[in-house]
């Protein structure tokens, strides 16, 4: 309790999956939360959940404007920023390369390139304004090795691995941290309406996934929940540049 006593972070994608684990955890821990979101509708409920110290806020990360404005309204509200969670993402579509349209390619990036572009250029001002802070990016397994499938999505996540190691040279001496986190299989709709999509059963198709892992199982949100809380906390003081994998072994084979 209270590892984050008045720090306001904002979360984006945070209706749902991990970015809500992290708005549940981080508010369990005494901080401010900013849940945004496409989603309007599960949001607004989420915050209702969380009580006082939540809001929800309709933002797309993909939009500039949307993330600006959003950005400003939640300094205004809380009076500040301390932490940005990079968290909303999307698998886009899963063909081979050869068959990508340009389109499907865009899409990706729009989301899990641009969006923590878009967020990180909107929050460094504030977080300079406040002496610091943590800014936490959700990238995966597959930003650091290789999978045959979901081509643009791979590439999405190597490049967040490599901005956040860039932000944390560039703004390692306003005290800023930027740290990635690479998940292994966590079970959320992402998750799982990829496995619908791609016709397998999806109870089959769970323990598929659970086999991947040494642990034999697939990660929870609160897997991840709890690693942003800790890279969002002065716990996590001399961690930036960072890149923490959490699989359950995946990678260690
Ligand atoms: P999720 O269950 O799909 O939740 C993500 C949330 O972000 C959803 O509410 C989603 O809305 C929202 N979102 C999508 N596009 C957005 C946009 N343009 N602006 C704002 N919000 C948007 O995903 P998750 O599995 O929790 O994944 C969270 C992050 O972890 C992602 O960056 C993902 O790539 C990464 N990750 C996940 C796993 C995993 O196994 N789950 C593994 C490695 C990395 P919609 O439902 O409408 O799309």
């Amino acid at each position: 309790m209270g590892r984050l006593k008045d720090k306001v972070v904002l979360v984006t994608g945070g209706a749902l999956g991990i970015g809500q684990s992290a708005c549940r955890l981080c508010i369990k821990e005494g901080a401010k939360v900013a849940i945004t979101d496409v989603l309007i509708a599960e949001g607004e409920s989420l915050a209702k959940q969380l009580g006082e110290n939540a809001r929800f806020y309709h933002m797309d990360v993909a939009n500039e404007d949307s993330v600006k404005n959003v950005i400003e309204s939640v300094v205004a509200d809380f009076g500040g920023l301390d932490v940005l969670v990079n968290n909303a993402g999307i698998s886009g579509t899963n063909k081979p390369t050869h068959e990508l349209t340009e389109a499907e390619w865009d899409q990706v990036q729009a989301v899990n390139v641009k969006g923590v572009f878009f967020c990180t250029k909107h929050s460094i001002p504030h977080l300079k304004k406040r002496g610091g802070g943590s800014i936490i990016n959700l990238s995966s397994i597959y930003g650091i090795i290789g999978a045959p499938d979901v081509p643009p999505y791979h590439a999405s996540k190597g490049a967040v691995r490599q901005m956040t190691k860039t932000d944390a040279m560039i703004y390692a001496p306003d005290n800023i941290r930027v740290n990635s986190i690479h998940p292994g299989y966590i079970w959320t709709p992402m998750v799982e309406n990829h496995l619908k999509r791609s016709g397998v059963d999806v109870a089959e198709g769970r323990k598929a996934l659970d086999a991947l892992h040494p642990l034999g199982r697939i990660g929870e949100p609160d897997d991840i929940g709890w690693a942003i809380v800790f890279l969002a906390s002065d716990e996590a003081k001399f961690f930036t540049g960072e890149e923490m994998v959490i699989d359950g072994g995946y990678t260690a084979r």
